[in-house]
């Protein structure tokens, strides 16, 4: 258990970490024997490592709180104009690093730990993820938290405390099998539960005409219990509140059964309503219409939206008239930003208490509202698309159908005004769609609803106003706007990369941390020999340590001067897992038709989870093991390349891969990939990208130049021009030697000898209706591939490339994202500076 001393040293050069004064590690020893003693009730004979493990974590936690409440009284005394983030998904991973590191006293913590006897890296490993969320989505909130924090911003992360978050993914027998996460098992140590905040929440029900305007009656009652968590900012003394909420059962629910005698009934039925955030769905990019999610969605909106109010009336401001409250300044205070469509119900939520609650006129309630929602979309997939349907809005929130369709009524006016006679432009602007079984489209609802609507890197938002929102565009384009992604440094490199944090550090001392664009400096390194093999000593390390992981838990051998050329995000057709696997049938092929050349090896490795319903992409993930199957026991192969599947990829696995990638696989089709942040995470730890123009890719490549980077295949609008001439796959297949070996080794059960047919089904798709043009791209790519060999063998003109990309990386800190966020859309300026540090009371001064 004791930690070797030269990791100890290692972790202290850097003072970013903080430093390990004799009295802050004598302090920390004290609370974490404090807490093992009376929080864990154990004591040193009798501990497992998993309570040494929640010890440090309060340890940690006891340095928040009075940050923490500092930092909400200082906000209530200022007043300043708050944000409100509101997402469906936070894809938060890992706490006790990143908090300690937030804190700066990782390095107390450290050496504490260490005169202890324990291995701190062994107890953080027993943290669980808080997976709450599904992908790049809920990543980007959760970025977004960290570095709202750090600007100093008055903002709240609102959303599902889902009891089961993301699936742990098992790969078995080369197969995706899903495990529920059962997060909360050994209990959260980063949340406090705030049931004096609980909030009711109705469904169902119907709308009352009354002489006093519209009244929703006979709903039934589930509550919100709010559960916050502490969000740090970096070394400023802020610490800002995420509050999840749960679903509660009134006291009284179903009291009538009770009344009929069935009292066991009436008590196992409160567990129906409590299903409410049971769960997170697993859809990456994709609709499913089921009413529980609906029900989760209203479920967020609803609660978030009474306690914005209760801020808003509680505070100097809003409360400065007793009798009645003024909401005409609530667009001054308020600030609330939609992530996607998800919490779009809070737009008609809003809507309904200023009519029915508040009593404001619908022109009052409408002006105060579009100037408090923006909206942010995701994604131009049609699938993904989020559109209700009225038969269960109308049952489910009857009221919310009645106000939607109000709002509908008068953006239609106006749109007759703009274009009279105008049937088409009428039909396609309106937020309910005729055709069929009549649905709402979110997305539409959305940017009428709003004051500002963005995409998420340059070449998304043009898409949205040339394609999927054109008429929205042509009506209000002073709307619209972008706010390309970004990801935090504090994760995404200091916590997760500490052998490069030190190598940068040595160099540009430590600024970068919280003004990423001082990463520029390091562009006059490139010729400086021993920064350039500090680099390349970092990668190697990292490389190293993931091996031996590997090795650990998967008994795979790898060999770690091999390329490593790594491709994890969710598995969906668009993300072109199946263009990647092509070039590993390819690489191979090549391989067994000349077994004594010489190649460039590589271990490719790909990860990523498939939502569990969505048949293609476990398929893909079927083919991808079966491949490495095939290629990692072929003696001709040796270690000229091996297919690794990284099984459960998550927040916490992509902070130990990146760091060790050597090439970041970025292939989606042109203009389906809305942004992408893995790409940038792979950036700034050094790797280079082999990638389409698309997302943020694009800016990527003008940030560090064409020269360093690897980009191949179509643009956005040679997509568009192949879609309008009409694509063929057999074209392609029929005038390529290498890919039609490659398809027909599919096809044949090359890889499957057990089960020829397995993966006719992607076959066809490839061939007969690939709405992603894999063969259009495949030669393009290939060649490309080629020029990467040609270069990894001039190790440092490969080195100086992932200078150059860390050197250009700093346009997509989060922090950038988020002051122009505050700027441009939310009327809130950023700043550095910091509170002032509370009194931190010595351990036996507070007893
Ligand atoms: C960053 C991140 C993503 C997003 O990756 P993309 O390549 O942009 O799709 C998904 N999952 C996890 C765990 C991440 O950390």
């Amino acid at each position: 258990m004791a930690t070797p001393q030269s990791d100890l040293d290692k972790r202290k050069q850097i003072s970013v970490r903080g430093i390990a004064q004799v009295e802050n590690v004598s302090n920390v020893k004290k609370t974490f024997n404090r807490h093992l003693h009376y929080t864990l009730v154990k004591d040193r004979n009798v501990s497992t490592p998993r309570d040494y493990y929640f010890a440090l974590a309060h340890t940690v936690r006891d340095h928040l709180v009075s940050r923490w409440i500092r930092t909400q009284q200082h906000y209530y005394e200022k007043d300043p104009k708050r944000v409100y983030y509101l997402s469906l998904e936070y894809y938060m991973g890992r706490s006790l690093s990143n908090t300690m590191i937030n804190l700066g006293i990782q390095s107390a913590c450290d050496e504490a730990l260490y005169q202890l006897g324990l291995d701190i890296e062994e107890l953080e490993e027993l943290e669980e993820d808080a997976g709450l969320g599904n992908g790049g989505l809920g990543r980007l909130a959760a970025c977004f938290l960290d570095s709202m924090a750090t600007l100093g911003m008055a903002a709240y992360g609102y959303g599902i405390r889902y009891e089961y978050g993301i699936f742990a993914q098992k790969i078995r027998n080369g197969e995706q099998v899903e495990e529920p996460d059962d997060w909360l098992r050994y209990g959260n140590p980063w949340e406090k539960a705030r049931p004096e905040y609980m909030i009711p929440v109705n469904f169902y029900g119907r709308v009352e005409d009354t002489p006093k305007g519209k009244k929703w009656v006979d709903a039934q009652t589930v509550f919100a219990m709010p559960y916050d968590s502490p969000i740090p900012g970096y070394k400023n003394n802020v610490v800002n509140t995420m509050r999840l909420w749960s679903a509660k059962s009134p006291c009284n629910f179903n009291l009538q059964f009770f009344n009929d005698g069935d009292y066991i009934q009436a008590v196992l039925d409160r567990n129906l309503s409590e299903n409410i955030s049971r769960v997170l769905y697993p859809n990456d990019n994709f609709f499913e219409g089921k009413e529980l999610r609906l029900k989760q969605e209203y479920f967020m909106c609803a609660a978030t939206l009474q306690d914005i109010i209760r801020r808003y009336k509680s505070s100097k401001f809003g409360s400065s008239n007793p009798i009645r409250t003024s909401f005409d300044a609530f667009p001054e205070k308020v600030a609330i930003q939609l992530n996607d469509t998800h919490p779009s119900m809070a737009i008609p939520e809003l809507m309904r208490i200023f009519l029915d609650l508040e009593g404001l006129t619908w022109a009052q309630a409408w002006s105060i509202s579009t100037r408090v929602f923006a909206y942010t979309n995701h994604t131009v997939l049609p699938e993904a698309l989020e559109r209700w349907s009225v038969s269960m809005l109308e049952h489910i929130l009857p009221r919310h159908l009645q106000i939607i369709y109000e709002i509908n009524h008068h953006h239609l006016q106006n749109v007759a005004k703009k274009w009279p006679g105008d049937m088409g432009r009428m039909s396609r602007l309106s937020l309910i769609e005729e055709h069929g079984d009549k649905r709402v489209n979110m997305a539409h609802l959305c940017i009428v609803g709003s004051h500002a609507v963005n995409g998420v890197a340059a070449i998304h938002s043009e898409i949205i106003k040339r394609d999927i929102f054109r008429d929205f565009y042509e009506l209000s384009p002073e709307k619209f706007q972008n706010k390309t992604n970004g990801i935090t440094p504090r994760r995404w490199l200091l916590l997760c990369n500490p052998a490069l944090s030190d190598a940068i550090a040595e160099r540009i001392g430590e600024d970068w941390v919280v003004h990423l664009d001082e990463l520029a400096k390091l562009k006059n390194l490139t010729k400086d020999a021993a920064f350039v093999r500090a680099v390349q000593t970092a990668k190697q390390e990292n490389k190293m340590r993931l091996a031996k992981q590997l090795e650990e838990e998967y008994k795979v051998k790898v060999n770690p001067s091999s390329m490593f050329d790594i491709q994890v995000k969710r598995i969906h057709e668009y993300k072109r897992q199946l263009l990647n696997c092509m070039h590993i049938i390819t690489q191979y092929n090549r391989i067994k038709a000349n077994p004594g050349g010489s190649f460039v090896p590589r271990t490719i490795m790909i990860g990523g989870k498939a939502a569990p319903g969505y048949h293609t992409a476990k398929q893909i993930i079927r083919l991808i093991c079966a491949v490495a199957n095939v290629v990692n026991n072929d003696p001709i192969v040796g270690d000229r390349l091996k297919v690794i599947y990284l099984e459960n990829y998550r927040v916490t696995l992509a902070e130990r891969i990146i760091p060790a990638a050597d090439l970041s696989e970025q292939i989606s089709t042109a203009g389906t990939e809305a942004s992408g942040t893995g790409n940038m995470k792979f950036m700034l730890n050094g790797a280079l990208t082999i990638g389409t123009l698309d997302g943020a890719n694009i800016e990527m490549m003008e940030e560090m130049g064409r020269e360093n980077i690897f980009i191949f295949g179509m643009t956005v609008d040679e997509v568009e021009a192949l879609k309008c001439r009409g694509y063929n796959a057999w074209d392609y297949y029929n005038s390529n030697p290498e890919l039609r070996q490659c398809v027909d080794q599919i096809q044949n059960g090359f890889f499957s000898p057990n089960n020829p047919d397995q993966f006719k089904d992607l076959v066809n798709i490839l061939m007969n209706h690939d709405r992603f043009f894999l063969f259009a791209d495949y030669d393009s790519y290939i060649k490309c591939q080629d020029e990467v060999n040609e270069l990894y063998l001039k190790p440092n003109e490969w080195a100086v490339k992932c200078i150059m990309n860390i050197a250009s990386s700093g346009k997509f800190s989060s922090d950038r994202t988020i002051a122009q966020y505050g700027r441009e859309i939310w009327g809130i300026e950023p700043s550095w500076e910091k509170l002032p540090a509370p009194h931190e009371p010595k351990d036996d001064e507070a007893k």
